[in-house]
């Protein structure tokens, strides 16, 4: 069908609020991401990023204008088909109460496809040091890992639906150098391989990106390369 390989991704004049008599959070948003490509979201808290990502994922619906996912209007896309082809790297990743493999597979995937998305993303080699490795059981807030750690097992998980593309909500958490080489690896990878929408705080990723749009109270304030802003 139309949907089985990401092909692209359209806001046509999207506004969007979230409940009816509150003020818009979007305003006018229009941009093209095709297949391949990388798109950073910049501009400062509150500016509307995360919820251009939660549109995506439709966690909320009800927005004006056109959102487009290969040519079809996302409103009427079933939110399953959109999670065999989008597939999120979050800020803060929910661990379960599992061990290491339940946390990157949730039991979706046999465990050479665990350590496969753990070795595409940098993740292998400090799982094998933990106690037990991927046995390793976490408690639900993953204490016994750094945020890094978290972050790294959350793009592993990503990996292992091979989404085509890749929504990223970059962290702001303060990362040690060890574990900060690796994600800029695994990203960098991520980018090269795939398609990405990222809300960057690295000047790596932006750096990455084909297309970097500024947003601020809801608008496109600026869109560019980064070399051309
Ligand atoms: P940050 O950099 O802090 O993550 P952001 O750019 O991701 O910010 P959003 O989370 O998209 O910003 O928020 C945009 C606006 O929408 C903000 O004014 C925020 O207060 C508001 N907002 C976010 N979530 C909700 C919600 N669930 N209900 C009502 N308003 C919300
Ligand atoms: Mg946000």
């Amino acid at each position: 069908s139309k949907l089985d390989t990401f092909e692209s991704i359209e806001f046509n004049d999207v506004s969007f609020r979230y409940k009816a008599g509150d003020p818009y959070v979007l305003k006018n948003v229009s941009f093209t991401l095709n297949q391949g490509q990388q798109l950073a979201l910049v501009g400062s808290t509150g500016s509307g990023k995360s919820t251009i990502m939660r549109l995506l994922t439709k966690t909320y619906e009800g927005y004006e204008g056109h959102v487009l996912v290969n040519g079809l209007e996302l409103a009427r896309i079933p939110k399953l088909k959109l999670e065999s082809l989008f597939s999120m790297m979050q800020q803060d990743v929910f661990l379960f109460d599992q061990d290491v493999s339940f946390n990157i597979g949730l039991a979706k995937v046999d465990q050479p496809a665990v350590e496969e998305a753990a070795k595409y993303v940098y993740a292998h080699e400090f799982i094998e040091s933990l106690p037990n490795g991927y046995a390793t059981h976490l408690q639900s807030g993953g204490d016994q890992l750094s945020a890094g750690q978290k972050q790294l097992i959350s793009f592993a998980r990503a990996m292992t639906n091979n989404a085509q593309l890749i929504l990223l909500d970059e962290a702001t958490s303060s990362i040690d150098s060890v574990t900060e080489s690796l994600i800029q690896k695994a990203l960098e990878r991520v980018f090269e391989e795939r398609t990405v929408v990222a809300i960057a705080h690295r000047l790596s990723t932006i750096r990455e990106s084909d297309q970097i749009l500024v947003l601020e109270a809801g608008e496109i304030v600026e869109r560019g390369s980064h070399e051309e802003l």
